[in-house]
């Protein structure tokens, strides 16, 4: 989509390091991070939401937990752990409609920060 900003740093009209990229999937910094590790998990496609993802999109999912532990090992994360989040639609918190996941790490979560 042409105004999407996430589409726009899958074609490199927004720089931005891709930490990891596999052509389905890559991986950025979040701008304004909200823990020390604070990584955008995003699928190249532009879906816009959980609920816009057909039965067929589904395994991207599963790559994106895939990528998750790779980035989290690659974070120092995955000992102590961390969290990995999914914003669905406004009341969710999300912002960015172009689907991605949150890998946050570096701090100790408390059951009731979310
Ligand atoms: P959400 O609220 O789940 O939609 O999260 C969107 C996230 O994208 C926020 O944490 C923003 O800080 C992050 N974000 C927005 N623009 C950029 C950008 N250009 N580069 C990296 N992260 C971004
Ligand atoms: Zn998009």
């Amino acid at each position: 989509m042409s105004d999407c900003i996430f589409c726009k740093i899958a074609k490199g009209e927004i720089p931005a390091e891709k930490l990891y990229d596999d052509g389905e999937i890559f991986c950025i910094r979040d701008i304004n991070p909200m823990a020390p590790t604070h990584l955008l998990i995003i699928p190249y496609k532009h879906i816009p939401t959980l609920m816009d993802m057909a039965s067929e999109d589904l395994p991207i999912v599963s790559k994106v937990y895939g990528v998750a532990q790779k980035m989290a090992r690659e974070a120092g994360v995955d000992k102590d752990g961390f969290r990995v989040l999914h914003n669905v639609k406004e009341w969710g918190g999300q912002m960015v409609f172009h689907i991605h996941f949150h890998l946050l790490g570096g701090v100790k979560f408390g059951k009731d920060q979310v």
